[in-house]
C-alpha cells in the first residue's frame, strides 16, 4: 500500500492564503501591514534566487517588502549600523540577513545585533533560549523546524505520546525540532529520541519511530527497513545527485534526492514527504508567517 503524501506544495498554498486574508484584516483595521527586510551583501547567485524568492512571497501576501543589496567589500562597521538602523524603523518587522557573508564578516556578530523581536529566522541565542524554555515564550520558531511542525499537524499525524525520532543534530533542523516536538502542546507532546554519527545503532531507533524526522544531508540514509510499518516519515535532506534538462524550461536543474529510499518507503510508512515538494516549500512559508506575529506581537493581537 501506498503512503499518504505530505505536500509542502499544497500546504504552503494553503498558509500563504490564510497570511493574505490576515493582512487585509489587519490592514483595514489598524492600517499597518508587516514589513520585511532582506539585506544581501555581494551578488552570490544563489543567494540572489533565495531573496528573490522571499521578497516575490512577501510581496505576494501583501507585506511590505524591502530588498537591501550591498555591495561585497561593505565594512563590518557599516552593516552593523545597516541593521541597527532597521531595528529602529518602526515600518519593519523582519530583518533577515542573507547568508553566507563575506569573510572578513563575523557572521555571528552580524545576526545577534538583529534585535530579537524582529529575528525572524529564529536563530538569536534569545530566541534560541525562548523556544527550549516553550509554552507562551516562544515567539520565532526557526522557519524550517517550524514547517516541519506545520505539516505534521496539517496532515493530521497523532503526536501525544508518539515516538519520534530525529536523524541529525544542526543547530538549525534537527536540535530545533526535537525541541519543539517534546514540549507540551499542540502538535508535540512526543518521547523524542536524536541520533547522529555517534549513534550506535541508528536502524534500531528508526525503526521504533512513529514520526521520522530526517535531516543528516545523506541521499538515501533511512534504508525502508527501517522504517515501522504506518510511520510518519518527514525527509528534510536536499541533496543535489546530478543534473538534468528541465521539460518545461530547456535549462539545466539539479536532480534532488532526500535522505530516505523514498521509492520503497512509500510502500511502508503511512505518510511520507517527497523530495522535492516536501518540506523545501515550507521555510519561506513560514518566514512570512513569522513576520506577520511580529507585527502582531507589537499591535498586541493575537
Ligand atoms: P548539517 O548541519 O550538516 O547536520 C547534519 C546532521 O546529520 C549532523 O548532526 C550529523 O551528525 C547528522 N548525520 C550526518 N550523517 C549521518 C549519518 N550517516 N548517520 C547519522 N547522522 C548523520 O545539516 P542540516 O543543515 O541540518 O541539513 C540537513 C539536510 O537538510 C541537508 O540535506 C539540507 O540541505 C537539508 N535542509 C533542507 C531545508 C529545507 O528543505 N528547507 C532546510 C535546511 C536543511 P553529527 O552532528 O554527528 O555530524
Amino acid at each position: 500500500m501506498s503512503a499518504k503524501l505530505i505536500l509542502g506544495t499544497e500546504i504552503r498554498e494553503e498558509i500563504l492564503e490564510e497570511i493574505t486574508a490576515e493582512v487585509s484584516q489587519i490592514k483595514a483595521k489598524y492600517g499597518k501591514v508587516p514589513g520585511l527586510v532582506t539585506i544581501l551583501v555581494g551578488e552570490n547567485p544563489a543567494s540572489i534566487s533565495y531573496v528573490t524568492l522571499k521578497i516575490q512571497t512577501a510581496h505576494r501576501v501583501g507585506f511590505h517588502e524591502v530588498q537591501d543589496s550591498q555591495p561585497i567589500d561593505i565594512s563590518e562597521e557599516d552593516l552593523l549600523a545597516l541593521i541597527a538602523k532597521y531595528n529602529k524603523d518602526d515600518s519593519i518587522n523582519g530583518i533577515l540577513v542573507q547568508l553566507p557573508l563575506p569573510k572578513h564578516i563575523d557572521e555571528k556578530k552580524v545576526l545577534n545585533a538583529i534585535d530579537p523581536d524582529k529575528d525572524v529566522d529564529g536563530f538569536h541565542p534569545v530566541n534560541v533560549g525562548r523556544l527550549m524554555i516553550g509554552g507562551d515564550e516562544v515567539k520565532f520558531p526557526p522557519c524550517t523546524p517550524a514547517g516541519i511542525q506545520e505539516m505534521i499537524i496539517r496532515a493530521g499525524v497523532k503526536t501525544s505520546g508518539a515516538e519520534v525520532v530525529v536523524v541529525g543534530r544542526s543547530n538549525i533542523v534537527g536540535k530545533p525540532i526535537a525541541n519543539m516536538m517534546l514540549q507540551k502542546g499542540k502538535g508535540a507532546n512526543a518521547t523524542v529520541t536524536i541520533v547522529h554519527t555517534g549513534t550506535k545503532d541508528l536502524a534500531f531507533h528508526c525503526k521504533r519511530a512513529d514520526i521520522l524526522i530526517v535531516a543528516a544531508g545523506v541521499p538515501d540514509l533511512v534504508k525502508p527497513e527501517w522504517i515501522k510499518p504506518g510511520a510518519c516519515v518527514i525527509d528534510v535532506g536536499v541533496n543535489r545527485v546530478g543534473e538534468k534538462i528541465s521539460e518545461k524550461t530547456g535549462k539545466k536543474i539539479a536532480i534532488l534526492k532526500g535522505d530516505v529510499d523514498f521509492e520503497a518507503a512509500k510502500e511502508i510508512a503511512g505518510s511520507i514527504t517527497p523530495v522535492p515538494g516536501g518540506v523545501g516549500p515550507m521555510t519561506i512559508t513560514m518566514l512570512m508567517l513569522n513576520t506577520l506575529k511580529s507585527l502582531k506581537f507589537k499591535l498586541g493581537i493575537n
